[in-house]
Order: structure tokens, then C-alpha cells, then sequence
């Protein structure tokens, strides 16, 4: 396991000595031994210590007049003690050393730095372009291009990446989603008045938005809708809401490519809170859905390759352990153990307090098995373990 982040757990970080630590942490000690007391004195001293510089920061930048310099009593602080049974990953907002690194599962083909993107031939005129962060597609027929999301991240080479293999138009532009960073761009792919399809939800937030770098759809739909373009076909269809509302599967079955995006990461833990899903139920019903049909490359919208039926897989393996592990930790999590007896007229902090030590067992129950399988799983766990318990307790 990689270096313990929380400090307040770390020999390091208190510059106690193990034994120190322990002393600290064993309330329950026998007192009475010359040598723990010895120990207990060389501890309290430092905690004073601790406190005194502690409070002097606040007094000199003047944000807490008339606070005591005790740490322990600056209302709004950290305690003294972190929860009991700590996980070795930082909690969100502590910062650290050094994340985890990345597994080779993980990585995909180099970027060439001077053109900035990568093109990635899917089969029969389908391709994907990739900055190796964000994913998006393009498909050549006879007569045209069809563009399939223009994430502004490398927008301005779209043109460039097509001309590697087409001189034709674009004439269809197709938006997985309303989000800016996977659209934002194609405001400059529009000059030749393209046909632009989406779901009619998308339409909806777009036209909220009212956003000049994400023109309106000129076609939209509500289930299904099939793209012919020549000989090339494209099947859109919505299956809810989960990531967002209008969030489509695009499958190209000629190629046997399945592009949904911002749902499954290939080799990386989704971003925070399962990739922002709107819909956590909703979220995991789309991962089975993706990974029940039948495709041989998934694009994911995101990182550096292109994905596996075995990515979806762990990923629904994982989404059932954190279910688990959340709905353990919510039911064996004692609520108001360890609050401040000023703090129980304060609901919310209650909750706080609960959901910190429920969201710690979720993350503890997890390290073990998945800390080395999905990438930056130290990145966001404790965000996932956060929206999962919020799921379970009223969705
Ligand atoms: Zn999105």
C-alpha cells in the first residue's frame, strides 16, 4: 500500500514513534506504568506544543479572535483524533504526496506531441480521434462525414484528423450528450450547415444553455433512430436517464463498435461520483446494459484506449462490490458514536459524522481487491464511496 496519507495516522505526520501513537490512540490502557506515563508525558507536551503553534496561526491571520489556542476546542477544526479505523487513501481535500501509479491496464498508444491527437482506425471509414483524455468518432461515406461529438479539448484538429483520411464534408454532426466538454467544440465544425441528431432531452438542456459552442440538434428522438449515410449506418438509442438525461448509445454495427460515453472508463475508475451519473440506479442498469449487448470495441468518450467486454465486466464487478460494501457499512455504522456532545442539536452534523465513518468502512472494504485493478482508484474512491451510500439511502 502506498504511503499512509492521513496524517493524523501516520507516525510521520504526528512525529510520534509507533509506541507514541499507540499510547494515543489505547484509551482503554492500563494506566500506571512509569514507562507509559513516561510516554504519555513526552505525548502530551507535544499535543500542547501542536496546539500552541496551531492556535498562534489563527490569532496572528486574526480569523478567530478569542479562540482558546487548544485545537481541540477551535470550533469547525479537525479533531485531535481521526475517525477510528481510518483508511490508508486520503479522504477528498487532503492533499498528498503522491497518487497511486498507473497501471499498464490502464494506458493506450503514445500521442504524438506535435499533431496533438491520435487516429485510431475502427474499420470500414469508422475511426476514433483521442488526446488520450477525451474520445470522439467520425465515420467516412461516399458523400460525406459524419462527426460523432467535438470535444473542444482538440476540436480545432478534428478537421485536420479527417483530412488524414477524407476530403469529403462533414454532413451530419451526431451529440452523444449536452455536456460542453464533449461538444463544446462544434461550433466550428457547422460551417457547411450540417445536419445535427440528438435525443430530444439534449435539445432540451442545449436550448437552456443557450450556449454558442453548442449548436442546436436539427433532428432529434426519443428511442431509436437510425442514421443511413450511403452505405454506412449508424443506430442511435436512449435508455434513460443514468450519466444525464439525452445520454445515447451509438452503435455502428458493420464495424461492431458501441460508443456510450461518460459511463464505462476501459482500465480507470469512472471520474467522481460515477462520472457525475444523474441516476446512480439508473447509471448501474447501463453498465449491465452495455455490457449484456453485443459489440467488440467499446468507446468510452474517455482516457487513453478504447474498450473490452472484460472492462465491463469489471466494471460491473465493482459497481456490486461497492454496492455491498456501502450497504454494510450503512447498516453496521453506529450513528452519533464519537460526536461531540455540543453537537447532537445539530442534525446535520450528525449525519456528517455518520456518513464520514460509513463512507470509511465502504472505502476500507475496497483497497484490498481494487486499489491495484482499476486506475486512480486512490483518485476517486472515497467520492464513489460518498455517492454510493447517498444512492442506497434514497434512491
Ligand atoms: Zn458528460
Amino acid at each position: 500500500m502506498r504511503d499512509i496519507r492521513n496524517k493524523k495516522n501516520n507516525d510521520e505526520g504526528t512525529g510520534l514513534s509507533p509506541d507514541e501513537t499507540r499510547i494515543s490512540s489505547l484509551s482503554h490502557e492500563k494506566p500506571g506504568s512509569g514507562e507509559n506515563q513516561q510516554k504519555l508525558r513526552v505525548f502530551t507536551a507535544r499535543l500542547f506544543l501542536a496546539g500552541l503553534v496551531f492556535g498562534c496561526i489563527f490569532i496572528n491571520a486574526g480569523r478567530i479572535p478569542g479562540q482558546s489556542t487548544d485545537s481541540s476546542s477551535v470550533q469547525g477544526a479537525a479533531a485531535s483524533e481521526p475517525y477510528p479505523q481510518m483508511s490508508s487513501i486520503a479522504p477528498i481535500g487532503i492533499r498528498i504526496g503522491k497518487y497511486m501509479n498507473v497501471p499498464a491496464s490502464a494506458q493506450g498508444p503514445a500521442i504524438d506531441p506535435a499533431k496533438g491527437y491520435r487516429l485510431q482506425d475502427l474499420g470500414s471509414g469508422l475511426y476514433m480521434i483521442t488526446d488520450n483524455i477525451y474520445q470522439s468518432m467520425f465515420l467516412v461515406y461516399e458523400r460525406g462525414v459524419v462527426v460523432i461529438d467535438a470535444p473542444p479539448a482538440y476540436a480545432a484538429r478534428i478537421s485536420q484528423a479527417i483530412a488524414e483520411v477524407s476530403d469529403k464534408p462533414i454532413t451530419h454532426i451526431i451529440y452523444s450528450h449536452s455536456h460542453s466538454d464533449h461538444i463544446g467544440g462544434a461550433k466550428s465544425l457547422v460551417e457547411q450547415r450540417p445536419v445535427i441528431v440528438a435525443h430530444g432531452e439534449t435539445l432540451r438542456l442545449l436550448k437552456r444553455a443557450a450556449d454558442p459552442n453548442r449548436p442546436l440538434p436539427t433532428v432529434t428522438f426519443s428511442d431509436k433512430y437510425k442514421l443511413r449515410v450511403g452505405n454506412q449506418v449508424l443506430e442511435l438509442s436512449y435508455h434513460g436517464n443514468a450519466h444525464e438525461p439525452g445520454n445515447i448509445f451509438i452503435y455502428a454495427p458493420a464495424q461492431r463498435v458501441l460508443m456510450v460515453v461518460d459511463v464505462v472508463f476501459p482500465g480507470w475508475m469512472p471520474w467522481r461520483r460515477f462520472a457525475l451519473a444523474q441516476d446512480i440506479p439508473g447509471y448501474f442498469e447501463q453498465v449491465e446494459k452495455i455490457r449484456k449487448m453485443d459489440w467488440d470495441t467499446l468507446i468510452g468518450g474517455h482516457v487513453a484506449r478504447t474498450g473490452t467486454h472484460a472492462d465491463v465486466d469489471l466494471q460491473a464487478e465493482f459497481n456490486e462490490d461497492i454496492k455491498q460494501a456501502a450497504k454494510t457499512a450503512l447498516a453496521t455504522t453506529q450513528p452519533g458514536v464519537g460526536l461531540n456532545p455540543l453537537d447532537r442539536t445539530n442534525p446535520w452534523a450528525g449525519f456528517d459524522n455518520y456518513i464520514d465513518r460509513v463512507a470509511a468502512q465502504c472505502v476500507n472494504a475496497l483497497t484490498a481487491k481494487w486499489s491495484n485493478k482499476l486506475a486512480a482508484f486512490d483518485v476517486y474512491i472515497w467520492d464513489q464511496c460518498y455517492a454510493m451510500e447517498q444512492s442506497l439511502r434514497i434512491e
